[in-house]
């Protein structure tokens, strides 16, 4: 944060309203209690818990119980709260950011914005209606909208993401696929033993594990993705596929 006495009311802004932009917006609430805090989101939401979207997606909570805060909160803490609202550009010389073609002043700043999920970088992928990253919780209505009208589902990558999306579309009664292109899921935090109770954990539930392929392409027809191609010449034909390739920081502002 900068810092700068420029009146006695200091201003604060906050970028990003995910659980670290709130928290800090209700910290400085609490510690300075007359100070004008301006929190910006570009999603439509108030804070929800990205934590309970694979319970969510698994049908095991409803969307209500993934919402942390609303707008009487805000209120209540005098927050004023921008959503649907992308700051485009902060002016450090000026203390001012600037968003939807308004500057807003601050003393001092937080960039709380998070990061964004990699794309999959395969032809085929641009703008499939039945591909997705697992983010936001517009992703997870998408997914279960789409599960609903599926029989079977892929989920691509060996990280966290990908095992919730397995587990998910399995816990749904999908035909589920597994596909990665390490030698075992989350081989970047588990050992080669503990990969060996993961695998027996998934085929008891029925899911198929793919190790060692590489997306090549996702073949398409009508705009929506009908088999995923791997870099072996394997094809697995689905309705629904998800990934989870890594994060970018959202840094550049
Ligand atoms: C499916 C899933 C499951 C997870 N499970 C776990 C778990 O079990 N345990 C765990 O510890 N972590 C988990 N995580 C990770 C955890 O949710 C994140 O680490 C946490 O949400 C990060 O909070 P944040 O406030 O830093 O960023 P974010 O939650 O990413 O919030 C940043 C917000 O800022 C917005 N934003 C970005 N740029 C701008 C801009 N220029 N203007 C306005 N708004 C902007 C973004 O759209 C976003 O709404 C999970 C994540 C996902 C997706």
């Amino acid at each position: 944060m900068n810092s700068a006495a420029s009146s006695d009311v200091r201003r604060y802004v906050i970028i990003g309203n995910g659980f670290a932009g709130t928290t800090a917006a209700e910290q400085l609430r609490k510690h300075d209690p007359a100070c004008d805090i301006t929190l910006f989101g570009d999603e439509p939401y108030t804070l929800y818990n990205r934590i309970s979207l694979p319970p969510m997606l698994r049908r095991q909570i409803p969307e209500e119980k993934v919402m942390i805060r609303n707008l009487a909160w805000h209120e209540q803490h005098r927050i004023t709260l921008h959503l649907r609202t992308h700051v485009e550009r902060v002016v450090p010389d000026e203390r001012v950011v600037e968003a939807g073609g308004n500057s807003y002043p601050y003393d001092a700043l937080l960039i709380a914005t998070g990061g964004r999920p990699n794309p999959t970088g395969k032809p085929g992928a641009d703008g499939a209606a039945n591909l997705f990253a697992f983010q936001y919780l517009d992703d997870t209505r998408a997914i279960s909208k789409q599960i609903d009208r599926s029989r079977a589902a892929v989920a691509i990558g060996g990280s966290f993401i990908a095992y919730e999306l397995a587990e998910a579309f399995a816990s749904r009664g999908m035909e589920t696929h597994w596909l990665m292109r390490g030698p075992r899921g989350l081989h970047r935090i588990i050992d080669e033993d503990a990969g060996a109770l993961l695998h027996e954990a998934a085929r008891a539930d029925g899911v198929h594990m793919h190790y060692g392929e590489e997306v090549d392409s996702f073949v398409r027809s009508n705009g929506v993705v009908t088999k995923v191609r791997t870099t072996n010449g394997k094809e697995i034909e689905a309705q629904c596929y998800a990934y989870g390739f890594g994060l970018a920081m959202n840094t550049e502002i």
